[in-house]
């Protein structure tokens, strides 16, 4: 962990801790379907401790019926998904707190939320979900926790890249002579339909993520980051700092193969996050590895998707667009 500069934030855990402490300011960020996320600040006159505004975030579940409590999911993180890392890999999962709401929290989000949907519907822009109105969060009683997470993206001199890696072996179920990975099928199969481009369809095949050819490796990057990814820095620190985590994603993946899809599926919809200082990685985190993909509805849309992909010949086809698959690759 870098702690070789300045830098307050250089542990994240440090951050959390004194957040744990201090009452907050929550600033609307961003949301998903469960969850608002909350940028945070520290009501403090105290220097040391005011300087930790927005270097961390609040997510708070939303009152829906498919929301479990925060306090369920963490536990569950904890005893399902973490143990899975082990002592060499921890630190690359992304730190999480249970942060106790008040009701001053909890008044200060319901605000937000009613002025922005106010707002939203006196300027005619829609709504903050596409479904209508967004719900608000559950009461205190039913739900006396937050989840505080460092936000990575915050800092003078940071750089900062997401991808998904998806899923980093090919299905156990795909046809002989496949001339696509999942991944690759699945996004064929998508624009294909002339379907939106989706989160996981970052442009590269996620097998190639382990080569270790610099110019497969490059062209990745540049996908991922068009201005910096011919970097020889960034390069050298993906081969060096991020690849071997990727491996370990992979094992894990290949180790919960026969798992019928819950514990890779959750491991391939994971979020990579990177943190950079003065173009070294300071934080190779990963993010959304989350238990709330386990429900029987994801269950059936993903088998269903396999299936379509088999039964479409995606996994075979000479005529599909796109980019080419690392599979691909090896048999021409
Ligand atoms: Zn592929």
């Amino acid at each position: 962990m870098s702690t070789n500069d300045n830098d307050p934030h250089s542990d994240p855990e440090k951050c959390m801790e004194i957040l744990l402490r201090v009452p907050l300011t929550l600033h609307y960020l961003t949301e998903g379907n469960a969850n608002v996320i909350y940028s945070i600040a520290p009501n403090t006159t105290d220097p040391d401790l005011a300087l930790h505004d927005h270097c961390c975030v609040l997510r708070m579940r939303k009152d829906l019926p498919t929301t479990r409590p925060t306090l369920v999911n963490m536990t569950a993180i904890r005893d399902r998904i973490t143990p899975l890392f082990g002592p060499e890999h921890v630190h690359n999962l992304m730190p999480k707190a249970l942060y106790p709401l008040t009701e001053n929290t909890l008044q200060q989000a319901d605000e937000i939320l009613r002025k922005l949907d106010k707002h939203l519907a006196e300027s005619k822009a829609g709504s903050r979900v596409p479904a209508g109105r967004g719900p608000g969060h559950p009461p205190l009683n039913e739900e006396p926790h937050a989840v505080l997470m460092p936000n990575l993206r915050h800092g003078d001199h940071t750089l900062f890249h997401e991808f998904k890696p998806k899923w980093l072996h090919q299905s156990p179920s795909a046809p002989a002579g496949a001339r696509r990975c999942r991944t690759c099928a699945t996004n064929a199969l998508k624009r294909s339909k002339g379907g939106k481009k989706g989160k996981g369809d970052s442009g590269f095949c996620p097998l190639d993520l382990f080569s270790d050819d610099r110019a497969i490796i490059k062209g990745i990057l540049q996908k991922i980051d068009p201005e910096h990814g011919d970097s020889d820095w960034f390069i050298d620190a993906f081969l060096q700092q991020i690849q071997p985590v990727i491996q370990h994603l992979a094992t894990l993946q290949a180790e919960h193969n026969t798992e019928v899809l819950k514990t890779p599926a959750i491991l391939a919809h994971t979020t990579m996050l990177l943190r950079w200082r003065r173009l070294k990685v300071a934080h190779v985190k990963l993010a959304d590895l989350d238990l709330k993909l386990m429900t029987d509805e994801n269950l059936k849309k993903w088998a269903k998707m396999e299936n379509e992909l088999i039964s479409s010949g995606v996994y075979t086809s000479t005529a599909m667009p796109g980019s080419a698959c690392a599979l691909e690759r090896q048999l021409d």
